[in-house]
């Protein structure tokens, strides 16, 4: 058994290139210095779980033919992770479509998105996601669209966001911080999904260095890098400076696990 990634977007939050921005990174015809807002695809046969929505959730969706999804998982509730919700009304034409999260992102995602949920008696064309919110609990598994989900608590600047483990695969975008219980949970991996913003530190998110500290700890066979930065140059050059083991994701990138 294997499940299939697909990497949607592997960018910081202002994406690459940066809107006005002429460094070397933003001017790049490498393809892979083309970065949308980070989010991913899990499938496995004809299931599939998108983690986070991000503003390129469509584009996204469109670029890698996705046919059908039959979940999300929200890392937390951050614009560049959440702002594309509204593109999920393509699946509620008949029920709720399911989403899931901690307690902080989904009692911010009904904040900042209330309508997700409101009482309307028909589905089809009222032009809004309707949307079954769910809440996990940290290390607890929970069976999603028949994945074994583990949510793992990881520490963002103010917030605790989740990384997710499906079988021998973890995501674990956002993240400054893996707090002590959270290794247990990742014990075992085939592959780990890092953040990796650039090589300068950053309150909120793992520097590359901080990355490869965390990914020699967890020992995974393969760790790939997301959420860069433009700031962290060009794709080409960063990779020459990684041990091996450890790769830069890039959009469009698909990887097999072992489950
Ligand atoms: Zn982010
Ligand atoms: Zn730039
Ligand atoms: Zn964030």
């Amino acid at each position: 058994m294997s499940v299939v990634v697909e990497f949607f977007g592997t960018g910081t939050s202002h994406g690459i290139p940066v809107i006005g921005c002429d460094c070397p990174t933003c001017a790049s015809s490498d393809s892979r210095d083309t970065r949308l807002r980070t989010s991913t695809l899990i499938r496995e046969d004809e299931r599939r779980i998108a983690v986070d929505t991000g503003p390129e959730f469509r584009l996204q969706m469109l670029r890698a033919a996705v046919p059908a999804l039959d979940a999300v998982l929200y890392t937390h509730s951050h614009a560049d992770h959440m702002n594309g919700i509204d593109d999920l009304r393509i699946f509620c034409y008949d029920k709720p479509f399911p989403v899931y999260g901690s307690k902080g992102t989904i009692d911010d995602l009904l904040v900042r998105f209330p309508y997700v949920v409101s009482a309307h008696s028909k589905y089809h064309g009222d032009g809004l996601p309707h949307l079954d919110v769910n809440v996990l609990n940290p290390g607890i598994p929970v069976e999603i669209a028949g994945f074994q989900v583990v949510p793992v608590p990881i520490v963002h600047g103010g917030l605790v966001a989740f990384g997710y483990r499906i079988g021998g695969f973890a995501y674990l975008t956002d993240c400054n911080f893996i707090p002590e219980e959270s290794y247990f949970l990742l014990e075992g991996l085939d592959v780990v999904v890092l953040d990796g913003l650039r090589f300068t530190s950053h309150p909120t998110h793992f520097s590359i260095s901080q990355a490869i500290e965390a990914a020699n700890r967890i020992g995974a066979s393969r760790t790939y890098l997301t959420h860069i930065s433009h700031d962290a140059g060009l794709h080409a050059d960063i990779e020459k400076k990684l041990p091996s083991g450890i790769c830069l994701a890039y959009d469009g990138l698909i990887l097999e696990c072992s489950s």
